[in-house]
């Protein structure tokens, strides 16, 4: 081979190998989290969207706008949220679809609180695969696994900021100053169904709708399970392990 021929070789071989390598970067990371309620999901989530530049699509946030709005979906929702039950999956189903078409997600998403039953897991692969294809997509589903004494007191601790949506515990994770937000300084509000009557109920829908879901990921290979005791920077650094 002469000279040239191996420069145009080794310079298409380059190529084939920028190739590969943007294929990897633009590999759409599509991440869901299970996890019984209060687990940490919604803190380490918020943290994850900021530090991958993904957009974090938090069905229990997206819910409660459609209630605030007055919404004949939020009014639906409403009842079913005050009693701790999952909203239908019709409902649920279609504001997810609709957020996830949206430009943003077109390169991956955090998706927070959504599947919670093995209907909506199959929902979700529906939707996905309508709206991308499931060429290039990185799914894989974090299942954040913790003791349940700390569960109930997590619940009736916790508290979020009105305006940005940051999560404290006034007993673990307070604010400097109280009832402001460390981050933007709005008011610190607590969720109506943080009491210990609905967080009950919520515990009951979790442990029969979708905890099933951890089998259904794991037999799919796709399942990250991360020990969520301890702090919120402990978790966060088992959190990156499994993300990359
Ligand atoms: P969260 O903020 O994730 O704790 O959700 C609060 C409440 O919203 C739940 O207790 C359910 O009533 C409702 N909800 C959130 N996500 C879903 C979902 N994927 N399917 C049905 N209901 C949901």
């Amino acid at each position: 081979m002469s000279v040239k021929e191996k420069n145009i070789k080794d310079v298409i071989s380059q190529l084939h190998q920028m190739k590969k390598g943007q294929g990897a970067q633009t590999m759409r990371k599509q991440l869901i989290f299970l996890g019984p309620p209060a687990c940490g999901k919604g803190t380490q989530t918020n943290r994850l969207a900021e530090y991958l530049n993904l957009p974090h699509v938090d069905t229990g946030s997206l819910l409660r706008a459609e209630i605030q709005g007055q919404t004949p979906n939020g009014i639906v929702a409403k009842s079913f949220i005050d009693k701790g039950q999952l909203v239908p999956v019709e409902l649920v189903a279609s504001i997810i679809k609709d957020r996830l078409s949206q430009e943003d997600c077109q390169n991956g998403y955090i998706l927070d609180g959504f599947p919670r039953s093995l209907e909506q897991a199959e929902a979700l692969e529906e939707m996905n695969a309508e709206i991308n294809g499931t060429d290039g997509s990185d799914f894989r589903a974090i299942y954040f696994d913790l003791d349940q004494e700390v569960l109930i007191s997590r619940i009736v601790n916790r508290r979020s900021c009105s305006a940005c949506g940051e999560i404290y515990n006034i007993k673990f994770h307070p604010t400097k100053v109280e009832g402001i937000c460390d981050k933007c300084g709005g008011k610190l509000t607590q969720r109506k169904d943080d009491n210990e009557e609905t967080a009950k109920a919520r515990f009951e829908t979790y442990f029969r709708e979708t905890a099933p879901l951890i089998d259904f990921y794991k037999n799919k290979g796709v399942l990250k399970t991360i020990n969520a005791n301890g702090s919120i920077d402990e978790v966060w650094e088992r959190i990156l392990e499994v993300i990359k």
